[in-house]
């Protein structure tokens, strides 16, 4: 079997395309959606993603605005900020770029951000509305994977689904999602014993450890839907997913390629947020 290729960018093309339709809506009943990104520090990573953020808010015809603080900036400036940014009413989401410098306590800085506009979904508030089964905002990277599963036509129903990483960012949200879905669902995480027991027995396999290539194909059932999330930087520069994409691609049913899977997708639902949160103010 060769896998058929779960292609990010096609898709994430075809929603911004109806991103940009809704904003434009809203823009005719004088609300544009707004995202605020504030970076703290100059990691170069975070700079990066800061920057696709607000690009693709510029294409989606979003307003942004981006807030940059040098990495030594008290932490009251940007509690400061929140405030302002909480009350605007030009700003439906607001996000803070992770990893914060050591001095910021995140937890605090997160829970700062009002929650009707924790575009991110990180907030305790919208943690727990996730968990209780009424999302108001779904974390970006769970919510992208949950799109191909629909996209694709994926029926979830008493499927066995098993989720490599306990993150609060991905894994925990996603194996919520998962279980929502009436999937039967297993998390795996670094103390799991024989952790291919558990991946040969998946009919949906969703990576996110943060190991390049660690996922291969004698761990996966034939057949299986596999899903990369992974983002790996390989010694000679270039991006491999958590997945041996060539070994598991000759045997999976479906699989995410990296790039081009997960990463496109999840910029794409930070949008989704946005325009949601600006819709629901609008009513
Ligand atoms: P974290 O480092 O926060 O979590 C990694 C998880 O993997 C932990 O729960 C850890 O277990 C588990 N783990 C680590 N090693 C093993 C192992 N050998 N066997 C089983 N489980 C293991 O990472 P994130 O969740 O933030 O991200 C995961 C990956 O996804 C990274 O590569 C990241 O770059 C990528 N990513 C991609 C995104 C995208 O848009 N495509 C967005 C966000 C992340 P334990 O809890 O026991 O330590």
């Amino acid at each position: 079997m060769t896998a058929r290729i779960l292609d990010g960018n096609a898709l994430a093309q075809r929603l911004r395309a109806d991103f940009k339709t809704r904003a434009e809506a809203l823009a005719a009943r004088g609300t544009r959606p707004g995202l605020a990104v504030i970076l703290v520090g100059e990691d170069p990573a975070s700079q990066v993603y800061v920057r696709n953020k607000v690009n693709a808010c510029a294409q989606a015809g979003f307003h942004s605005e981006r807030i940059s603080y040098p990495r030594d900036v008290e932490p009251q400036v940007v509690f400061d900020k929140l405030a302002e940014l909480n009350a605007d009413p030009a700003i439906h989401g607001i996000l803070v770029q992770l990893p914060l410098p050591k001095h910021f306590d995140s937890d605090a800085v997160l829970k700062a951000i009002a929650p009707a506009k924790d575009v991110d979904g990180f907030h305790a508030e919208n943690v727990g509305a996730l968990m209780q089964g009424h999302p108001r905002f779904i974390p970006c990277t769970p919510y992208g994977v949950m799109k191909f599963f629909a996209d694709a036509g994926i029926d979830l129903r008493g499927k066995e689904a098993v989720v490599l990483g306990r993150s609060n960012i991905v894994g925990k949200p996603m194996a919520m999602l998962l279980l929502q879905a009436s999937a039967t669902v297993t998390v795996c995480h670094s103390q799991t014993r024989d952790l291919a027991f558990h991946t040969r027995r998946a009919d949906v396999l969703v990576a996110a450890l943060g190991k390049a290539r660690f996922v291969t194909a004698d761990m996966v059932k034939p057949g299986a839907v596999v899903i990369d999330v992974g983002i790996n930087r390989l010694p000679d520069g270039k991006l491999c997913g958590d997945v041996d994409f060539a070994g598991v691609s000759a045997i999976a049913a479906a699989i995410t390629p990296v790039p081009g899977g997960v990463g496109p997708m999840t910029i794409t639902m930070l949008l989704a947020n946005t325009l949601e949160a600006a819709e629901r103010e609008v009513g």
